[in-house]
């Protein structure tokens, strides 16, 4: 079964074409971050008319680098939620009319059960059941993955989503939006014991997380530096910040498997292409003989190619959608369609 599936999110414009959840036959993504870089993140308004002008030529060319007419693939995937809600509806908007036109089922997707998805194309002997960290830039979960579609959540963060911590402190260091791949590689050359930072505790929760604490101590200890009219070494600061996000992620993380009793662990979002993250788990999992994936780089930031992966499984599970879908701008990842 062939899926062409639309991704439109936050600030890419991806199409793809999936064949049976588990082959890429295409995936296009068109990324906008260069202009949201000039106002320091991502502007609503500004994503929603790129998305317009992007989405004919990307799925477009998605459907000719698959060498495919829209009449050849056997379903339309679209992510309605989570995400900016104007950008969403260009996606969910046009994906209805190829649907209509088309007479091809519409399968709506969660942008989050997609991250997950990734990893069904980058290991083909993965399947459920596993234990997942979801980490990208608005979300911070760990779930149960009972089923491709039968998902619980065990903990989330309570304020800043990781990768949103990651690009918060990468600003104060002076790097570009999205700053949490700078931030990574520059911690590569850095002492991460020349600073100490909190590990924060959420009270009452063993699973949840916060962040907004330790980006607060980093902001401080730069301002601090800077009226003493010091300078800090930035690998040093970078290095020291990475492993107390990853020290907190990877405690609940490893807390939560062995409490469910999981035996495969796995990785999902934009902040599991983070070096440090993926080196930390591959090592813990090798010594309890937990299985262990992450997704392959091209994958862990948005795609199509995801969407297009879960879009198989939750037609196999009879979720479609008709003409009144809508898009949603908060969506728990445990609610089917
Ligand atoms: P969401 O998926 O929650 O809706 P999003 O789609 O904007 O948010 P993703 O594309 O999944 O987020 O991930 C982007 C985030 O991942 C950014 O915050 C970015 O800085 C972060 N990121 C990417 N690579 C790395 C890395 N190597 N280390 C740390 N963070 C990274
Ligand atoms: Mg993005
Ligand atoms: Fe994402």
């Amino acid at each position: 079964m062939k899926i062409l599936a639309l991704e439109s999110s936050c600030d890419e414009t991806a199409a793809a074409v999936v064949e049976d959840g588990r082959k890429i036959l295409s995936s296009v993504v068109a990324s906008q971050v260069e202009e949201h870089k000039l106002y320091g993140g991502v502007v609503p308004e500004i994503a929603s008319r790129r998305h317009c002008e992007a989405v004919v030529p990307v799925t477009q060319k998605a459907l000719e680098d698959a060498n495919l007419t829209l009449a050849d693939v056997d379903a339309i995937g679209v992510t309605y939620a989570p995400g900016l809600i104007g950008a969403l509806l260009v996606g969910v908007n046009f994906a209805k009319g190829l649907a209509m036109a088309s007479g091809k089922p519409l399968v709506p997707v969660h942008h989050l059960r997609g991250h997950v998805a990734a990893n069904y194309l980058t290991s083909p002997e993965l399947t459920p059941p596993f234990l997942c960290l979801v980490v990208s830039g608005g979300h911070t979960h760990i779930v149960q993955v009972a089923d491709y579609t039968k998902i619980t959540v065990l903990g989330q963060t309570r304020d800043d989503a990781a990768g949103e911590a990651f690009d918060k402190a990468a600003r104060a260091m002076g790097m570009p939006y999205p700053g949490g791949i700078e931030l990574d590689e520059t911690a590569e050359g850095g002492d991460e014991k020349a600073f100490h930072l909190p590990r924060p505790h959420v009270d009452g929760s063993l699973y949840d997380f916060s962040f907004s604490g330790l980006k607060t101590a980093v902001i401080n200890l730069i301002h601090n530096a800077d009226q003493r009219g010091e300078t800090l070494s930035i690998p040093d600061l970078a290095a020291s910040y990475r492993c107390a996000v990853v020290d907190c992620l990877e405690c609940n993380f490893v807390r939560a498997a062995e409490d469910t009793g999981a035996k495969t662990l796995v990785l999902a979002g934009g902040v599991s292409a983070n070096r440090l993250l993926r080196r930390r788990l591959t090592h813990t999992c090798a010594e309890r003989g937990w299985g262990f994936f992450c997704p392959a780089l091209p994958l862990c930031g948005d795609n199509a190619a995801m969407i297009g992966s879960q879009a198989y499984y939750e037609f196999l599970a009879g979720h479609t959608a008709g003409n009144d879908l809508n898009a949603r701008s908060e969506m728990p990842m445990e609610e089917n369609n």
